[in-house]
């Protein structure tokens, strides 16, 4: 609480009184607080890959252009570090036309069944590297959701990778799609049979920047952006997300979105 005294000058009388003024200031100081920490933040993950190839782009000036091998695996390194810089900036820019609403959603009518199936079929690849086994669930009567396409698939996206990032080899991750009963909503769940994330980090999971092992994201090459684009993008949607884990034994991302379009017509 902020109190401030304004003193009453009357030019004819002196002070005749005092005006007090209280302001609830928490808020506002926590959003200043969080602000703060966002561009520290934000300073210190552009900082780290900026040193990163600093030091060897010097490397390679001090003589290690001459040689061959060292070279490829120096400028190797620079790519990647650059890469993530792009992921950084993309995501960063991906957050601000959220948080300015500069984002409107194109929302169509879906097929779940099909965007879901696409998702898997997206990372593949990964998955066969990892021996990942991929199931995709639909409940039956279920069929289109109003949703915007593209921001969707981001929010699959994400929540599909960390599944793939923080899961051992041969392990499996479940995308389903349910209808739950007496609800106008859309559930869709990412489960895994990963890592796990510990109780006590649980609470600021959705934060931006917050992951529970740094140098394990960054060597996974995550921003530590995906959950909070993620939450945004379900939050414009009219959803809620919200993510369960047991350590060691894996975590279930699960978001809603509404299955009817404004109005009330079914999608
Ligand atoms: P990152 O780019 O680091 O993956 P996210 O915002 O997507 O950033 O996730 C934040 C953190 O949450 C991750 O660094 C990781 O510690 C944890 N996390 C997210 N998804 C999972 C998951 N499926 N299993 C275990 N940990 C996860």
């Amino acid at each position: 609480l902020r109190v401030t005294f304004t003193p009453i000058h009357r030019r004819d009388k002196g002070t005749t009184g005092t005006i007090a003024v209280l302001q609830d200031v928490t808020e506002q100081e926590k959003l200043e607080q969080s602000r703060r920490e966002f561009v520290a933040n934000v300073s210190h993950e552009l900082r780290t890959p900026l040193t990163t190839i600093k030091s060897y782009a010097e490397a390679l000036n001090d003589g290690a252009l001459e040689e061959r091998e060292l070279s490829e695996r120096f400028v190797g390194v620079i790519r990647n570090e650059t890469e993530r810089m792009i992921r950084l900036v993309t995501d960063l820019l991906h957050l601000s036309r959220l948080d300015s609403n500069q984002a409107p959603l194109r929302r169509r009518q879906t097929n779940v069944h099909e965007m879901l199936d696409e998702v898997a079929d997206r990372f593949s690849f990964q998955l066969r590297q990892k021996s990942i086994k991929a199931a995709v669930r639909v409940d039956r009567g279920l069929k289109a959701a109003w949703l915007d396409r593209d921001q969707i698939d981001q929010v699959l996206d994400n929540l599909f990778s960390n599944a793939i990032k923080y899961t051992l080899d041969g392990g499996t991750i479940e995308l389903t799609a349910k209808k739950p009963a007496d609800s106008d909503m859309l559930a869709i769940s990412v489960k895994d049979t990963g890592i796990g994330i510990p109780k006590k980090d649980l609470i600021r999971i959705f934060d931006r920047f917050y992951r529970v092992d740094k140098a394990r994201s960054r060597n996974m090459g995550g921003t530590g952006l995906g959950l909070s684009i993620a939450r945004e993008i379900v939050k414009a949607h009219g959803g809620t997300i919200s993510l369960h884990s047991e350590l060691n034994e894996g975590t279930t991302v699960t978001f809603t979105l509404p299955l009817l379009r404004e109005g009330g017509e079914p999608a």
